[in-house]
């Protein structure tokens, strides 16, 4: 009944929801192989496809392949296809073991296909068994055999079963993507995170998001409630640890539509061109996981062909990934790649420098020095200098402004500060001016820049210090707080320490999470002034319920963090549910109480359905904690606070509660003045505006008060009706509706009552019933019930009621009616029409642990 969170009045208006901008750099330091979503910048096709009029790439991408008899058979159909577009054959095979010398092979690979890694042996999960090197070892010995084949150049990789388990892991991308094989080999895309279309997407048509039901179309294809490896309503190719593309696949893939609706339905080729058409609309890519093994055949791929050609010819081009890997290299990337020629960091980096919400590119290595901006209006990119090498610089990209990008790198090689300005980087040698040096060692120090107050200016945190710049005294100045004694970014040698910032208390700021093999702890940020004060755990292994380690060794251990988990996948977690260790933001706050809100971090925390909008009209102090309201013809707004729940402001029952009334009086849509109208009144449950005055009800009475004199107070106290249940607080008689009978209804609240009518003297005893009132004659009534909390009509004269585990029912049969037949048996008149579990009004903040169930 009491809200835990800031007392605030706020009030759903339909139309649009504001969300917190993140810090738009922060990724390039955050180890999440997921961090891209729907408001991330985007790198839409247009940007390195090199043609005009391409809005989308399909790649047709086979698994699993041991045998190239079976494949060439199931390929057949589907290649002559596409060669009747353009005389090509794009399909990109991920191969398992196979002979280098099947002549098989070399027809493929002139008629156009590639052959892409899918590891040697097909393991899944992949890391398991505790055995890391094994996993290396399968995934190496399968670039080194796919380069041996002569005419092929392999370019990019499957993690096996990733569309059906949580079989990748951050260390998989870190360890052993971003490294080469013995052989000096390597790969520079990915295809193994699955993108799933939702309703949250705005540039979607509903139609193309929901199916026929008004149910998400695509979301019965994930596999599982805790399948990870999903990004949202992001089809565009993105960077992972800087050296890897991700090319996400498209759900559902044929396996996924396998199991749920069974082998060749068409509903599942129906719902992949409905994925289509949606990457087609965002200009993304749609890379189609399939396979020959009886789930989807090759005229349903075809059909798909068909649908792409007929709907959009030319704007639909098929590649293969190599295909993919040069267009990127050729049109985004100016000749350069992600990784130099020994597999490497070749200095380039994919950001949105002028935060347009298109990603940009900035290279600087030994050979070139460029940045390159996309301008959406030509749809081109506009190139100029980049100031300085960046490869293995550990830089960081910050905004000192509210629109301005800066780079900062401190380095041995090099240090320095660089303004983004009119597409010029012009040196800003005074930014460095209280800026410690990072330049000692060439290590990662653990400098980072991040900007901690959501105001638009990075801050600078260093294992040692806080420091923030002050534009008076053009010097950094350091924070009266630092990260929190025992924990560290980077290690004596430069490496991940175990450290993380994550907004875990859901407050919009970010706090600490620290674990290695040794310690763990969990800091939340309070306040410029005190920093990361508030220890919410700390410990030393072993432990029951310990964080698992973030970082082992230096090294990722398989963490991430995302949809309110700190999640865990690496060699060691395939016993595990799911295949991965975790832990829910609200395990690890479980004996943290949530803190009061500010009204605009309130304002922040609703979700919206699409299409409504949530504003502040009142907050502390014009109101406490309010319990219910209703308008006056003035447009004052009448404000009931039951500031004695629960046990009387004194703990022993001393009523408390207050009717105030708030003006707006210049206008602006928000109230600025309050008026107390009443108080001490015992539990208050609900104001009605009433004659010249208002009804209030507080079990045992209904009250009338009215200010007779203009003074604002209420001077006429008058009890009604009397005789209400004072059982618990949340079950006192509430719910003043005036229906369409002209009755004032009234919700029982479950404590009954013999009621008495100070007017009349008449007496009802309202046992399993509501009750309805004429406040002016006195009358009253039993109604069908009974409600706990708040009795409501529709415009038609409809009633519904709820009560603490039923959301809310309808009461089909009116008592007033039943009643004129005392020998009727008649089913029951109260009509469930919503549950806990299909309610569309849930919570989204923590549920303490006293709350649940
Ligand atoms: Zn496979």
């Amino acid at each position: 009944m009491k809200s835990h969170s800031s007392i605030t009045l706020l009030i759903a208006l339909a139309l649009t929801s504001a969300t917190v901008k993140a810090d738009r750099f922060n990724y390039l330091d955050d180890q999440n192989p997921y961090y891209v979503n729907l408001d991330f910048p985007k790198l839409i096709t247009p940007q390195w496809i090199g043609e005009d009029g391409v809005d989308a790439v399909v790649i047709l991408s086979i698994d699993d392949m041991r045998n190239s008899a079976t494949y060439e058979s199931y390929l057949r159909p589907i290649l002559e296809r596409l060669k009747q577009i353009d005389g090509r054959a794009p399909v990109s095979i991920f191969t398992n073991s196979i002979d280098p010398q099947d002549p098989q092979l070399q027809q493929w690979l002139k008629e156009g296909l590639s052959l892409e890694i899918h590891t040697i042996d097909h393991p899944c999960p992949c890391l398991s068994g505790g055995d890391f090197a094994r996993a290396k070892s399968t995934y190496d010995r399968c670039v080194d055999l796919m380069t041996s084949i002569p005419n092929n150049r392999p370019t990019a990789f499957r993690m096996p079963c990733c569309d059906s388990l949580n079989t990748p892991s951050p260390r998989f991308w870190a360890e052993i993507f971003n490294k080469t094989t013995g052989q000096g080999n390597y790969l520079t895309i990915d295809s193994s995170v699955f993108n799933i279309t939702t309703p949250n997407d705005p540039s979607i048509p509903m139609d193309l998001a929901l199916d026929e039901d008004g149910d998400s179309r695509f979301e019965h294809y994930i596999p599982f409630d805790s399948f990870v490896n999903v990004i949202k309503d992001y089809p565009y190719p993105f960077v992972q640890g800087e050296l890897c593309w991700q090319f996400p696949c498209v759900i559902p893939s044929d396996w996924e539509g396998q199991n749920v609706q069974r082998p060749f339905n068409p509903k599942t080729v129906e719902d992949m061109k409905h994925a289509l058409d949606a990457v087609v609309i965002k200009k993304g890519v749609y890379p189609l996981v399939f396979h020959p093994h009886g789930w989807i055949r090759s005229s349903q791929i075809i059909e798909i062909i068909d649908h792409a050609v007929k709907n959009y010819g030319k704007r639909v081009k098929f590649l293969t990934f190599r295909e993919c890997a040069d267009r990127i290299q050729s049109n985004l990337l100016s000749g350069q790649s992600l990784r130099n020629k020994n597999g490497g960091d070749n200095g380039v980096r994919i950001v949105d420098l002028n935060d347009d919400g298109l990603l940009d590119v900035a290279i600087g290595n030994d050979q070139l020095r460029t940045t390159r901006i996309w301008d959406a209006d030509k749809q081109r990119w506009s190139e100029f200098d980049f100031p300085i090498p960046i490869a293995n610089s550990n830089e960081q990209f910050f905004s000192h402004s509210l629109d301005g990008t800066s780079l900062l790198v401190n380095t041995k090689a090099s240090r320095g500060v660089w303004q983004l300005q009119n597409h010029q980087w012009k040196s800003n040698e005074r930014m460095l001016t209280g800026l410690p040096d990072a330049t000692a060692t060439g290590l990662d120090a653990g400098l980072r820049m991040r900007d901690m107050d959501q105001d638009g200016f990075s801050e600078v945190i260093t294992n040692t210090e806080v420091l923030r710049w002050e534009a008076e005294d053009l010097t950094w100045k350091p924070l009266p707080f630092s990260i929190p004694v025992g924990t560290s970014i980077t290690n004596e040698a430069g490496l991940d320490a175990g450290l993380r910032f994550v907004d875990i208390d859901d407050d919009g700021l970010d706090d600490v999470i620290f674990s290695d093999d040794q310690n763990y702890s969990l800091h939340l940020f309070s306040d410029m002034k005190t920093g990361w004060n508030n220890k919410v755990l700390s410990g030393s292994r072993p432990e029951q319920n310990e964080i698992p380690i973030i970082s082992l060794g230096g090294a990722n251990n398989g963490s991430w963090f995302s949809g309110q988990y700190l999640w865990v996948q690496n060699e060691f977690t395939q016993g595990l549910p799911a295949l991965v260790d975790r832990r829910s933001f609200d395990q690890l706050l479980a004996n943290v109480p949530p803190k009061a809100k500010s009204p605009k971090a309130a304002l922040n925390a609703f979700e919206t359905q699409p299409g409504f909008r949530v504003e502040l009209v009142a907050a502390e102090p014009l109101v406490m904690d309010p319990v219910a309201f209703d308008w006056d013809s003035k447009g004052r707004l009448w404000v009931v606070e039951m500031a004695d729940y629960p046990l009387g402001l004194d703990g022993k029952g001393k009523p408390g509660g207050r009717v105030k009334f708030l003006t707006d009086t210049n206008g602006d849509g928000k109230y600025d003045t309050s008026t107390l109208f009443a108080d001490e009144i015992g539990y208050p449950s609900d104001v009605m505006v009433w004659r010249n005055g208002v009804l209030i009800s507080a079990a045992p009475n209904i009250w009338y008060m009215e200010d007779s004199n203009g003074d604002g107070k209420a001077d006429i106290r008058t009890a009604l009706f009397t005789g209400f249940g004072e059982g618990n607080q949340q079950h006192r008689v509430n719910g003043l509706r005036w229906g369409l009978d002209n009755w004032v209804h009234l919700a029982n609240g479950d404590s009954g009552g013999v009621i008495r009518s100070s007017k009349t003297d008449e007496t009802i005893n309202i046992g399993g019933r509501d009750l309805r009132v004429r406040p002016d004659t006195g009358e009253l009534q039993a109604l069908t019930g009974q409600t706990q909390h708040g009795r409501n009509r529709d415009d038609w004269g409809n009633w519904w009621g709820a009560n603490n585990s039923n959301p809310m029912f309808q009461y089909l049969l009116q008592d007033q009616y039943l009643a004129r037949n005392p020998h009727i048996s008649y089913p029951n008149p109260r009509h469930p029409v919503a549950t806990l579990q299909d309610s569309p009004i849930f919570p989204i903040s923590r549920v303490m642990s006293h709350w649940e169930g």
